[in-house]
């Protein structure tokens, strides 16, 4: 296969990875979402992080009132690189390129990274091992695409009049949201908007054949 070929090919199952890891992920948002609104019925708003505001700086994870935080990483496929050296994974100085322990920047171990082609590589995220720690967060906002991005899960958050992580935020991330639209999602696009930016781009990347004789003249 031509270098062209290789890269096209590559590039078009990295893209169909990319719109169907993130559209399953927003399809569950929106499980989510309705799970939500009947859960915080007579509330107006609940607290989410604005994700281009957050700087990461781990007071998420020990802030919380909860144990185990109601803040858990979430990955945008639709922005991420799939690198194959992800700052996210590996942190900015790693012994080795090697899944192995000892070259992950995740305490928790809550990043999978998985072989796709080359030179690409899935990054998905074990939400019962995050602890929101930020730290994969800070590495790919620095050296990556900012594909990786903090959330409040409504499942576990308790919607504290006062959010004691909020009073603890210092860069203001912490926003009052209507519990139909509780996440603040990377792109900055509603769920429905992002799948239909995806739909244009497969289109783009697979235009319709043209009808038989119906060549283009132009
Ligand atoms: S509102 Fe309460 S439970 Fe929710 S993230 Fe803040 S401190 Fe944790
Ligand atoms: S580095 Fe921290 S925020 Fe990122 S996945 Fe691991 S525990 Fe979660
Ligand atoms: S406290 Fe604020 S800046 Fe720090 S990780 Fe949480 S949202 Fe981001």
């Amino acid at each position: 296969m031509g270098e062209n070929k290789r890269l096209q090919a590559g590039v078009t199952r990295r893209r169909f990875l990319r719109d169907s890891l993130w559209g399953t992920c927003l399809a569950g948002l929106g499980v989510l979402t309705g799970f939500v609104v009947g859960k915080h019925r007579k509330t107006n708003t609940l607290w989410q992080i604005d994700p281009y505001t957050c700087i990461a700086c781990g007071n998420c994870a020990t802030y919380c009132v909860l144990d185990e935080s109601a803040v858990k990483c979430m990955h945008a496929f639709s922005v991420c690189g799939y690198c194959r050296i992800c700052f996210g994974f590996f942190g900015p100085e790693p012994v080795d390129i090697t899944e192995g322990a000892e070259n992950q920047v995740c305490p928790t171990g809550a990043i999978k990274r998985t072989f796709v082609e080359e030179p690409y590589y899935e990054y998905i995220i074990d939400e019962k091992l995050c602890n929101g720690c930020g730290k994969c967060v800070k590495g790919c906002n620095a050296f990556g695409n900012g594909s990786l991005f903090l959330q409040v899960r409504h499942d576990r958050c308790l919607n504290c009049n006062e959010c004691s992580i909020a009073a603890a935020c210092p860069s203001g991330a912490w926003k009052r949201v209507p519990p139909q639209q509780p996440y603040l999602l990377k792109p900055a696009l509603s769920p429905s908007a992002a799948l239909r930016v995806n739909s244009a781009e497969r289109m783009a990347a697979h235009p319709p054949q043209a009808e038989h004789g119906a060549g283009n003249h132009a």
